[in-house]
């Protein structure tokens, strides 16, 4: 090659890297967040439909009248499409409407169920994070720490990021075994543990939390980890977030019905105050990807309601719904081929510009869409 082509050659290969068009694509996939959330046995039938009024009259003491009860005055309607969007009404009235949309609502044939057969929390959450189950392996709820590397360690190594950057917030403690499985690898505050802030505000938070005892003792109240999250959303600007909110499937385990609902309700503020946040800051807005689920569904009826396993029927149909840049659905998926939780992991990556089935073969596909 004589010296005037070797300059030509370079002056290509120079115009190529900077092209803008690969530059676009290097921006984009360089500044895209995730952000995951789940909401612990959330039925769909909530979800999809609101108060169960089955289920509501079932708690009722004999004495008890339906139409003084609280939950009946706020959450009862007529159609599942109005009682849902009383128990929700941010992420039905703006969020699945505007900007993003749900899977699994039988009534408009879309369906997604859980791979793995347990249908209870870690065996859940950890096909969530693997895009895999491994019903052979994780198969309790006990505090082991996850046997393979989850979705949340491989973007930090892909994208070297630092801990902060990769951040997990949950009110129950088993997530520090769940989220890692090289343990200290990500910033992770799970259960009653306390959280440290240069906000003397947050700072306060993380004592009462130890003073406000819930009925469970692995699980802190969701109040407390949503706004350890926010606090460390604002100081360390991650890119990579999990935040599992708990209480939908505690109160529902005690038969307080009225708690669940109060739970979904307080939920949705908790979405809406993270959107406007995300809304209101130039670095997130328009890059950040958000998907919302459930690591098990319940029972169907009001004798089953209050649980889940693999002997229970309705605990295998879950939901996800998806916020993201990339997708152009807005409101319900409806006649599709079905969908699985294996392909959540998959689909966070994807939206970072990771290939997780390169990794994991195994692996359910990414959703697009
Ligand atoms: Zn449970």
């Amino acid at each position: 090659m004589t010296n005037r082509r070797l300059l030509c050659a370079v002056f290509l290969i120079a115009c190529w890297l900077v092209s803008p068009a690969r530059l676009h694509i290097a921006a984009q996939e360089s500044s895209s967040r995730v952000i995951l959330i789940t909401l612990d046995g959330a039925r769909t039938e909530e979800m999809f439909s609101g108060l169960d009024l089955d289920v509501l009259k079932s708690t009722l003491r004999e004495n008890q009248k339906l139409e003084d009860q609280q939950a009946y005055q706020r959450f009862w309607a007529e159609s599942p499409e109005a009682r849902r969007e009383k128990l929700m009404p941010f992420f039905w009235g703006t969020l699945m409407r505007e900007h993003g949309s749900i899977a699994g609502n039988d009534r408009l044939r879309s369906s997604v169920t859980l791979t793995n057969t347990h249908r209870f929390s870690y065996p859940g959450y950890s096909e969530i994070l693997l895009g895999e189950a491994h019903d052979d392996v994780i198969k309790s709820n006990d505090a082991v720490q996850n046997p393979y590397t989850t979705v949340l360690e491989v973007l930090k190594s892909h994208l070297t990021l630092t801990a902060p950057q990769v951040a997990v917030f949950t009110s129950w403690n088993v997530f520090d075994a769940i989220v890692e499985h090289t343990k200290g690898s990500l910033v992770v505050n799970a259960g009653f543990e306390a959280f440290d802030s240069p906000t003397p505000q947050i700072r306060e938070l993380s004592q009462l939390q130890m003073e406000t005892s819930t009925p469970w003792n692995s699980v802190r109240h969701d109040a407390y980890t949503f706004r350890f999250a926010m606090d460390h959303l604002r100081r360390e600007r991650p890119r990579v977030v999990y935040l599992a909110l708990g209480e939908t499937d505690d109160w529902a385990h005690d038969g307080r019905y009225d708690r669940v609902l109060e739970t979904y309700e307080r939920t949705d503020t908790y979405l809406k105050e993270l959107w406007t946040w995300i809304q209101a800051d130039p670095e997130y807005r328009g890059r950040t990807h958000m998907l919302i689920t459930t690591d098990h569904g319940r029972g169907r009826t009001v004798d089953d309601w209050r649980n889940h396993g693999a002997k229970v029927e309705g605990a295998q149909h879950v939901w996800i719904a998806f916020v993201s840049p990339a997708m152009k659905t807005r409101g319900e998926w409806r006649d599709h081929s079905p969908l699985a939780t294996n392909q959540i992991a998959a689909t966070l990556a994807g939206w970072m510009g990771v290939d997780w089935r390169a990794l994991r073969p195994a692996a359910g596909a990414s959703i697009g869409e």
